[in-house]
């Protein structure tokens, strides 16, 4: 790892190795509009980073990119020291080592829950389908839907379908799973039960970048909280230091606005 960026900001005592995600440089327009400016960040392994801001900052963008949902337009990412692949057999692998979970579920609607949770590893993992089934089903008990499991999405809560799509992620073995804003979409009383298997996940050591509006989250989870506005990373620390002293006028802002 030669080209790692210096993270702005603080920057835990974790080794050089540790690094998982790296952003050095990162910029991105959509149009006229320059959405990502000058990104610098790093995830190491088995850190929790929760990502706030306000609404069209460019949360979702950054998430898109670290999978290559988006490409970028300068600068470099690196996943565990390799370069963002740019398509085919290398960019679906990608694809697996970096899950995703949306705010819209995103579930395959005429799959069966344990369907889909099966679907991705035998298609791109090439697990066989008895191994693919046990694995699917040891997931959906993991996070609370086993009996769900020959169901189909529509006959689930919120709740239920967004613990679907965690476990679909993790079948996959990814390296780092990003939340994009997971429970914006639900109903108040099914927040908790999928936070509280991003809560398990966390301990657990997985790697985790989460975009939320959930700040007890943050500060029960995150080992740092990324604070954007306006394509910019413009602060970042612990979640103890960020919510007790926000430095920026424009972190102040939206925490007076938000908390
Ligand atoms: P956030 O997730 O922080 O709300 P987004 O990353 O979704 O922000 O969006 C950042 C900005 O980029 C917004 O102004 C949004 O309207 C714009 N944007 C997002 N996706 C696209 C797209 N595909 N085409 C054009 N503009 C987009
Ligand atoms: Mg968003």
């Amino acid at each position: 790892m030669s080209n790692v960026s210096v993270t702005k900001g603080v920057r835990d005592a974790v080794p050089t190795a540790d690094e998982l995600v790296v952003l050095s440089d990162v910029n991105k327009h959509f149009g006229a509009l320059h959405v990502l400016q000058d990104i610098d960040l790093t995830i190491h392994r088995g850190e929790v980073v929760v990502v706030i801001g306000p609404s069209g900052s460019g949360k979702s963008t950054l998430c898109r990119t670290i999978n290559r949902l988006e490409t970028i337009d300068s600068g470099s990412i690196t996943i565990d020291g390799k370069p963002l692949p740019q398509e085919g057999r290398e960019l679906a692998r990608l694809r697996s080592d970096v899950g995703m979970v949306f705010q819209s579920f995103n579930l395959f609607a005429h799959k069966t829950v344990l369907e889909n949770v099966m679907l991705g590893q035998i298609k791109v993992r090439k697990t066989d389908k008895k191994e693919a089934e046990t694995r699917a089903r040891a997931l959906l008990d993991r996070v609370g839907v086993g009996a769900q499991a020959d169901k189909y999405p529509a006959q689930l809560s919120g709740g239920q379908q967004q613990r679907v799509a965690i476990a679909r992620a993790l079948a996959m073995g990814p390296k780092v799973i990003l939340f994009d804003e997971p429970t914006s979409a639900l109903d108040p009383e099914m927040i908790n039960e999928v936070l509280e298997v991003m809560q398990q996940l966390a301990r657990e050591g997985m790697t985790m970048v989460v975009v939320t509006h959930e700040m007890g989250f943050a500060r029960s989870a995150a080992n740092r909280v990324v604070f954007m506005a306006d394509g910019r990373i413009i602060e970042q620390a612990s979640p103890e230091e960020f919510f007790s002293n926000p430095r920026s006028d424009r972190a102040k802002d939206f925490l007076s606005k938000i908390l």
